[in-house]
């Protein structure tokens, strides 16, 4: 928490947002990152609507980001709220996740665990876009990913994922030389709570059962 008072503080923001706009293009290539793709800066409220509610696009989050992760997209609305393109710069989990202690309005909180219990996405290889399923060698994504083993395994010389240990930073989408990338981050907002499932892949057991 912060004890800034509000009005210096939107003054501030203010004249960090625009240049924030200028930031944001100049960073993802081709202009706008997808909404519909972005990841959510760690420790953002579960359910996403939790999230949206109590994030106020302060922006206190992005300076603080040593690797500049912490991009904006804008919503419908012309406001602008934070977002991560894994593609272009993925978090790197910092030890003091400083972005979670910048934020003012508990639309971040930290993990219990630190930066390895981060759950921002999960990663998903895409066996018709790595080369491993072709039979080339490449370990790319295992030698990017901080928790090798665990969050990513090679088995067979082809990558999985750890569901349960993957925190979907996205170093692995970035470490892909594949255009399109062959591992791509799946948002926490598009899995089905608690089975880390990505919900266009899950069908409710016995669903279509008479
Ligand atoms: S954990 Fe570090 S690298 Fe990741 S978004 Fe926060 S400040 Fe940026
Ligand atoms: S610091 Fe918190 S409230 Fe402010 S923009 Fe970032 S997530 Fe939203
Ligand atoms: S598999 Fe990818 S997204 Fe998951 S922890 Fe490893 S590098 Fe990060």
């Amino acid at each position: 928490m912060t004890d800034r008072p509000r009005s210096s503080r939107r003054d501030f923001l203010t004249s960090w947002f625009g240049g924030l706009r200028d930031a944001t293009r100049a960073v993802v290539p081709g202009g706008s990152a997808d909404p519909a793709k972005v990841l959510r800066p760690p420790g953002a409220l579960a359910p996403d609507e939790a999230f949206l509610e109590a994030c106020t696009r302060c922006g206190d989050c992005i300076p603080v980001c040593p690797v500049k992760a912490i991009i904006t997209i804008e919503e419908a609305d012309g406001r602008r709220l934070p977002a991560i393109d894994p593609a272009v710069t993925p978090c790197r989990l910092c030890d003091d996740l400083p972005c979670i202690a910048a934020c003012p309005d508990g639309a971040l909180v930290f993990p219990e665990g630190g930066p390895a219990k981060v759950r921002i996405g999960i990663a998903k290889v895409d066996p018709r876009r790595c080369v491993t399923f072709k039979g080339e060698l490449c370990t790319r994504c295992y030698k990017a990913c901080p928790y090798p083993d665990k969050a990513l395994m090679m088995i067979g010389s082809r990558p999985l994922v750890g569901s349960g240990a993957c925190t979907g930073c996205g170093l692995c989408e970035l470490a892909c030389p594949e255009h399109p990338k062959a591992i791509t981050v799946v948002p926490e907002r598009d899995l089905v709570p608690g089975l880390r499932v990505p919900r266009n892949e899950y069908s409710e057991p016995g669903k279509w059962m008479g």
